[in-house]
Order: structure tokens, then C-alpha cells, then sequence
């Protein structure tokens, strides 16, 4: 058993943040068990990414390529790991901490009889203690630290199994490039898969591939609570996030109350987001909100209550009426876009 093995998922060819933060993980972890750290790709495109991963460390792409893989189905990504797991006898096989990483990697802990230690924040190994280089195998054993309750604890853990399994927490660490570039062998092979595989897959939504920002990946979010008042005053932040080539999110309560999908939940029981900015929106800033908006590098709040909880974890608040603030924002950057841009002064001229 020896290498590191990390299961990305990309969009358009192009690995996912969170498959980013995994490779810097799993770079780490490699080079302190002395060991190589590959790349596992499924589906059609997956060699697309060798040049973005040879940025991070791997030196081996294992692409699966099957024509039912295009759509999502876990069983059939577990099967494919799980067969990944019996050709190249990885010493270690992490996953992102996204709803597919976590869905797959449970797979395959259960196919293979092993434990996972799922949203892990650091990784060590705590055994064998001496001798350099990793003595592997069941007689390893790795410290984690790893999120429970939606990022409120921290547990620190001790992994043990002949394969160690992962996933790491969303946005836990900063994904991180390399300046020099590794050779990355691409092998590109067909998983043995059957129809009981495919017994769970996931068909296209109506706005997959329009273009549409997915709030995981998004720069700028424009979140909304209760405070919007109801589906039609998210026209307002869907306006603003479109200025700001953003994405709209938003409260549970509001998924709830029916006036947005469950696909744009940001928190605990929704998605975690990292953006630059994320501007909150008549939000109050319950702990299972924040978990999921807490990697943001800036957050404003728009609330009409000073003494909301949002206002203290905020970098900048406007106390104000969310339809008033958002339309005086909204209407301030469309008057900028349209101003014309100034030229350059002339150095020549007297
Ligand atoms: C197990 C569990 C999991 C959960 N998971 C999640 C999760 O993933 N994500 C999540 O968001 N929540 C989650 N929740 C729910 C969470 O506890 C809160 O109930 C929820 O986040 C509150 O949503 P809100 O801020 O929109 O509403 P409220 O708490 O009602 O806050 C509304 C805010 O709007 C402000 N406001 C009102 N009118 C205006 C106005 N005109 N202009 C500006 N501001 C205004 C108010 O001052 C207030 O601060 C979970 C709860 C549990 C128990």
C-alpha cells in the first residue's frame, strides 16, 4: 500500500475549489509519509485538469472514462474508487467535503469495511512514530482533527485501517499552487460498471450549464433572510449579484417558507461558501448561518436591528431597510458602470 489518492470533482474540465483545498491536504500529507499523491478524475473530460494539477503536487491522474459517467450517480463513483483502491493499493483515499465527496467517500467506507473520518481540518500521522518513511498499512495510524456539528466542534481523532479514508472540511484551509509545476502521468481507464450502479443518478437540472455561478465557487454572494420579506424582493439581490458577477443565497428559513431552493441555502444543513464578499441581506446570524458563510473574506450586513448578531461577526454593516439600502447600491453602481472612463492625460501634450 503506498500513495495518496485524492477523488476531485471539476466543472467544465476545471477542478473545484474544494478539490483544490484537497490537493493542498493531500500534498502535505503525501510528502510527510514520503509518498506520491495522485489524482483520481471520473467521468468524460477528466484529463483535462492534468495541467491545473500538476500545479499542485500530483505526479499520476487516473481518469475514468465510461459514457454513463457523465451524470452523477454515487454508487457508480464508489465502484470506481473502490476498483481505484484495488489496482494501484493506495496507502490513503480522500475526498472533498462537498455533498458528492461525502456521499462517495460513505460508499465507499462501507464497500470496503473501513472507517472514515469525514470534514477533517488537519492530518498527521500518529503512528509509527520513528523510522522516516511511512510503515503503512493497518499498523499506521493518522491524527485528525476534524469538524462535528456543522464546524461548532472540533474533534481530534485517531484513524486507523489498513486504507485510510477522508474527506476535508470545506474551506478549512487556503488552497495553495505551487510555483514549480510536477510531471503528471495521465492513464485514462474504463471502470467495470453494471446497472446496479446506476440505480441513483442524478439527471441535469433545468440551469445546469447556463453559465449560472454556483454559490460554492462564487466571488461575490448576495445572501437574503427573512428581513427580504418574500420571493419577490430577492428580484432586488438577483439584480445586485448579476452587477457583481455573484450568486444569490439565503437563509433557511427562507428556503422554508418556500421562497427559494434548497440549492441556495447557505449554513450548516446548505452550502458553504468563500467568497471575497458576501453581502447578508436581512439576515440575523443564527451560528447554523454562519458555519457556512464564516470562510467569507469580508461580510456585510444590511439589517435593520444594530443589535442583530450578524452586525458583531460583520467587517461592515449599513443599519437600514434591505429594499432601500440594496436599490441604493444597485442603482449607485449602475451610475458609475455608465460614467465614461476617463482618459489617460496626455504626457506629450504642453
Ligand atoms: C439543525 C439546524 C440546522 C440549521 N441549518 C441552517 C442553515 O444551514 N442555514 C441557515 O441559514 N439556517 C439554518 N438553521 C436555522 C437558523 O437557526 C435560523 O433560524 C435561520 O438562519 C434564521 O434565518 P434568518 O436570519 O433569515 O431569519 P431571522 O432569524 O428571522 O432574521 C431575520 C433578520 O432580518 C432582519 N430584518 C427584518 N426586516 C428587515 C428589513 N426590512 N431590512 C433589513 N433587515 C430586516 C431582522 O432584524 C433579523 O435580523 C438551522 C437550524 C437548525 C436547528
Amino acid at each position: 500500500m503506498s500513495g495518496v489518492a485524492a477523488v476531485i470533482e471539476q466543472v467544465e474540465g476545471a477542478p473545484t475549489l474544494l478539490s483544490l483545498e484537497l490537493l493542498t491536504m493531500a500534498r502535505r500529507l503525501a510528502r510527510e509519509m514520503g509518498q506520491a499523491l495522485e489524482a483520481l478524475a471520473i467521468g468524460p473530460g477528466g484529463a483535462a485538469s492534468a495541467g491545473i494539477l500538476s500545479s499542485y503536487g500530483v505526479s499520476f491522474l487516473h481518469v475514468a472514462d465510461h459514457e454513463r459517467l457523465g451524470a452523477y450517480a454515487p454508487g457508480a463513483w464508489a465502484h470506481t474508487v473502490v476498483q481505484l483502491v484495488q489496482g494501484a493499493h493506495p496507502a490513503v483515499v480522500m475526498g472533498t467535503g462537498s455533498d458528492r465527496g461525502a456521499e462517495v467517500m460513505a460508499h465507499l467506507g462501507a464497500r470496503l469495511g473501513l472507517p472514515l473520518a469525514a470534514n477533517c481540518t488537519e492530518v498527521t500521522i500518529s503512528l509509527p512514530l520513528e523510522g522516516g518513511g511511512w510503515g503503512g498499512g493497518a499498523a499506521g495510524e493518522f491524527l485528525v482533527t476534524r469538524q462535528r456539528w456543522g464546524g461548532s466542534l472540533l474533534e481530534e481523532a485517531r484513524l486507523k485501517g489498513e486504507v485510510k479514508l477522508l474527506t476535508v472540511a470545506p474551506h478549512a484551509l487556503t488552497a495553495e499552487a505551487e510555483p514549480a509545476r510536477t510531471e503528471v502521468t495521465v492513464e485514462v481507464r474504463r471502470p467495470s460498471l453494471d446497472e446496479k450502479d446506476f440505480r441513483v443518478t442524478l439527471s441535469p437540472q433545468p440551469n445546469q450549464g447556463s453559465g449560472r455561478i454556483s454559490l460554492a465557487q462564487a466571488r461575490v454572494v448576495v445572501g437574503g433572510g427573512r428581513g427580504v420579506g418574500g420571493a419577490e424582493g430577492f428580484r432586488a439581490l438577483e439584480e445586485l449579484a448579476a452587477l457583481l458577477g455573484g450568486a444569490v443565497g439565503c437563509s433557511r428559513v427562507v428556503t422554508s417558507l418556500g421562497w427559494r431552493p434548497h440549492s441556495d441555502q447557505v449554513g450548516q444543513t446548505g452550502t458553504r461558501i468563500a467568497p471575497d464578499l458576501y453581502i447578508a441581506c436581512g439576515i440575523s446570524g443564527a451560528i447554523q448561518h454562519m458555519v457556512g458563510c464564516r470562510a467569507a473574506k469580508q461580510i456585510l450586513a444590511i439589517n435593520t436591528d444594530r443589535d442583530a448578531p450578524i452586525v458583531a461577526q460583520a467587517d461592515y454593516a449599513v443599519i437600514g431597510d434591505v429594499g432601500t439600502v440594496v436599490g441604493a447600491v444597485t442603482s449607485e453602481i449602475r451610475k458609475r458602470q455608465s460614467r465614461p472612463v476617463p482618459s489617460a492625460p496626455d504626457a506629450l501634450s504642453p
